[in-house]
Parts: C-alpha cells; sequence; structure tokens
C-alpha cells in the first residue's frame, strides 16, 4: 500500500483550512494530517489537535497567554510553536510531505520558501504570495525540482485544462469571474454598500477578506497576476470573462481554436482535493454536478468602469516590478478601513491608484525590496484612509 501523504496545514481554522480537514477526513486513507498552523484563535486549533493527535501545532499570536496557559489547552504530548519562527518551523517538520498555505496575506512568505527550499510539496490557496513574490518563487521552485499545486479555483482549473497539453499551443487563459454581488447593481448604490453588505457572496462561502474583494472584483484583479506567474503568460494572454454560475472555474484556450473548461460545483472542496491528493483522485466529499438537472451557463465581458480595482490589476501586470506588491498591500489597508467604516465602498480602488500613483515602481533585485514596497505601500494608503 502507497504510504499516505503527510500534510501541514496554514490557516487550519479558515474557510479553505476548514473544508481542507474535511477532505483529510474523508481520505484518512490516503492523507494524514501532521502539524496546523493558525493565528490567534486557540480553541478550535486545540479542537483539531485533539481529533487528529497532533504533535505539531503553531500559533501565530497567543496574545498575552504564558507559554504554561498555552500549553495546557492542548494535548499533553502536542507541542506548540508561535510566531514567524512557529511557521517556519511547521513548515520544515522532517515528517511533512505537503503544506496547504491558506492565510491571508502574506505572513506565510518566508515559511513558503523554506518549504520549498525543504522539498516540500505546496498546496497555494494564498495568492497574495504570488502576487508579490512570484518572480522569486517560481524559479526557486524550478531549482528544486518542487511540485507547486494553485489551490486557487481558477488556477486549479488552468492547471487541469493544461494537463497533457504544452503552454506553447496556449493562446491565452481565460479566468471565470461570478462578477460578485454588485455586478448589476445601480452605481450610486455601490457608494452606500456597508461592509457587512460586501461581505456575503452569491455563490462562494468564503472568508471576510476575499469576500470583499470578490466585491470589488479585486480577487480577480490578484488572481490574473497571480495567474502570470504561475503559468508564465504574456500580459496579453490574461483574459476575465464574467460567468454568474461559478460552474466553470477557467478555461484554456489553444492556438487551434480549441476551449478547455474545468467544471465542477462552486464549492472549494474540489480544488483543495485535487491539491491533497495530485495526481491522484477520489469520490469528492462534496455532491457534483447533476446534468440531469437543466442549469445554464452564461458569460459576458466585464465592466472595467464598474470595478475599477480590475482595471487597476490589469494596469499592474503591465507595469510588473513592485507595482503588484503596492497593490496588493494598498488593497489590504483600503479593505481593512472599509471594515472599519473609515473609508466607503467606492473609496478602495482610489485608495489603490493614489498609493500606486505616490510611489515609484522599480524593479527588485531580492525579496527583501518586495517586503519593502510592500511597507512603503502600507504607510502611504493607510494616511491616505486616515484622512
Ligand atoms: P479565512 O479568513 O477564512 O482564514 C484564514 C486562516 O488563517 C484562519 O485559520 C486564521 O486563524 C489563519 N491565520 C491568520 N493569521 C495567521 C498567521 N499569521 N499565521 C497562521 N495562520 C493565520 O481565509 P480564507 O478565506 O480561508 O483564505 C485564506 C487564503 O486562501 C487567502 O489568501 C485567500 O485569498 C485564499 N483563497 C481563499 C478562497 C476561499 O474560498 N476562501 C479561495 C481561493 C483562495
Ligand atoms: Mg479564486
Amino acid at each position: 500500500m502507497k504510504p499516505r501523504r503527510r500534510v501541514a496545514i496554514f490557516g487550519a481554522t479558515g474557510s479553505i483550512g476548514t473544508n481542507a480537514i474535511r477532505v483529510i477526513r474523508a481520505h484518512s486513507d490516503q492523507l494524514e494530517l501532521i502539524a496546523i498552523a493558525g493565528g490567534s484563535r486557540v480553541e478550535p486549533l486545540a479542537e483539531i489537535a485533539r481529533e487528529f493527535k497532533l504533535k505539531h501545532v503553531s500559533v501565530f499570536d497567543p496574545g498575552n497567554q504564558t507559554e504554561k496557559e498555552l500549553k495546557d489547552q492542548f494535548p499533553g504530548d502536542t507541542s506548540i510553536t508561535t510566531g514567524l519562527e512557529g511557521l517556519i518551523h511547521t513548515a520544515t517538520l522532517e515528517e511533512v510531505d505537503m503544506v496547504l498555505i491558506a492565510v491571508v496575506g502574506i505572513t506565510a512568505l518566508q515559511a513558503c520558501i523554506e518549504a520549498i527550499k525543504h522539498r516540500k510539496k505546496i498546496a497555494l490557496a494564498s495568492k497574495e504570495i504570488l502576487v508579490m513574490a512570484g518572480e522569486f518563487i517560481m524559479p526557486l521552485v524550478e531549482k528544486y525540482d518542487g511540485l507547486l499545486l494553485p489551490t486557487d479555483s481558477e488556477h486549479n482549473a488552468i492547471f487541469q485544462c493544461l494537463s497533457g497539453n504544452s503552454t506553447k499551443h496556449v493562446r491565452n487563459i481565460i479566468l471565470t469571474a461570478s462578477g460578485g454581488r454588485y455586478r448589476n447593481t445601480p452605481m450610486e448604490q455601490l457608494a452606500v454598500i456597508t461592509p457587512e453588505e460586501a461581505v456575503k457572496h452569491p455563490n462562494w462561502n468564503m472568508g471576510q477578506k476575499i469576500s470583499i474583494d470578490s466585491s470589488t472584483m479585486a480577487n480577480k484583479g490578484l488572481e490574473v497576476i497571480e495567474a502570470k506567474w504561475l503559468f508564465g503568460m504574456k500580459p496579453a494572454q490574461i483574459e476575465v470573462v464574467i460567468h454568474p454560475q461559478s460552474i466553470i472555474h477557467s478555461m484554456v484556450q489553444y492556438v487551434d481554436g480549441s476551449v478547455v473548461a474545468q467544471m465542477s460545483p462552486p464549492n472549494m472542496s474540489f480544488a483543495i482535493q485535487h491539491c491533497l491528493l495530485y495526481p491522484d483522485r477520489a469520490p469528492g466529499v462534496d455532491p457534483t454536478i447533476d446534468f440531469a438537472k437543466p442549469f445554464s451557463l452564461d458569460f459576458e465581458a466585464p465592466d472595467f468602469t464598474r470595478f475599477p480595482c480590475l482595471r487597476l490589476a490589469f494596469d499592474v501586470l503591465k507595469m510588473g516590478h513592485t507595482a503588484p506588491a503596492i497593490y496588493n498591500a494598498a488593497n489590504e489597508i483600503a479593505v481593512q478601513a472599509f471594515i472599519e467604516n473609515r473609508i466607503s465602498f467606492l473609496d478602495i480602488p482610489k485608495v489603490i491608484e493614489f498609493t500606486l500613483e505616490s510611489l515609484s515602481i522599480t524593479p527588485p533585485s531580492s525579496i527583501q525590496d518586495i517586503i519593502d514596497a510592500d511597507l512603503e505601500a502600507r504607510e502611504r494608503s493607510l494616511k491616505k484612509t486616515l484622512k
């Protein structure tokens, strides 16, 4: 019998992490959960540790708990690590084969790099990592002869559509987008959207930040940039199409005009399972498409005036260098400011545009240059949102 794949999950209590745990539970003959990492909510991490008898848990921010108080919440033989060091420790554990990275933002950047260097297979949901540092991460994967599997549903779809084909025959890749909640909302109503409304998505059940990014289409913008690095596409080869049903997760059009699409219900468990078991397959944990019931697939071009965050992402894609890092950082700050009611929904793209215009965009010579650009963009955009 094949040995089980040993998995570590970063962001184990989040939307992606919870789905990943469902997949691991259902396929315990093929997958073994070895370690988890989470932010600050200790109890749900402890619950997972008890269920899977985990030896390794990383709590990024235990607040003001003492080491003993923290330890007492976990089974006796669970070792607890904290902070960035804890993440890196978890990513490089001898007994881990694959790390699923599903933490919002770029906190796991360094740990991702170390995991690649330690020849771990990577399932990457945290799109921000490639948006910021794809230029450095992708060559590293190649250098270590590694495997980086895209867990974001669009990129996972493209990965599947490319299987058995050469990228040199690709005319373009077509990322689908649901268009979010506000695809048809009159523009004047967009100005008064509240964070509580923006977080609700018509098709997907996701974390808070990505749900708001879906409403502004900054999420698709980040995915456009992520796609460039993952699949080595030129900006002109990346297209976005609105597909409100979220059943086709993305497509690849080949030079001969054939289009290959990947379909599954709008549930992240399909992409997550594809990564965790790759290259094997097994029955999924959620209901599949029922072709006996009528349904339709619609497509339309995205409206760049309605969704300036998407337009800006295509600009940033062409600018390259530190521009994607600035876009990502400014968006994160703007979304947080929107959540805290400091700016309106329509101010989010304005903050991004302001930050991009007010900082110089330079070719990064190292990851540190990108981290510096990220910090500078955060400071600049924060000032803008505090005015
Ligand atoms: P979420 O907010 O639901 O969960 C985030 C998780 O990260 C939580 O478990 C939290 O405890 C943990 N966390 C926070 N800070 C941490 C830290 N410093 N160290 C370790 N863990 C930390 O987020 P999500 O929706 O699951 O998204 C996670 C990532 O996956 C994001 O980058 C998002 O863009 C990407 N993604 C999500 C979806 C989705 O359907 N939710 C789809 C595609 C891509
Ligand atoms: Mg996606």
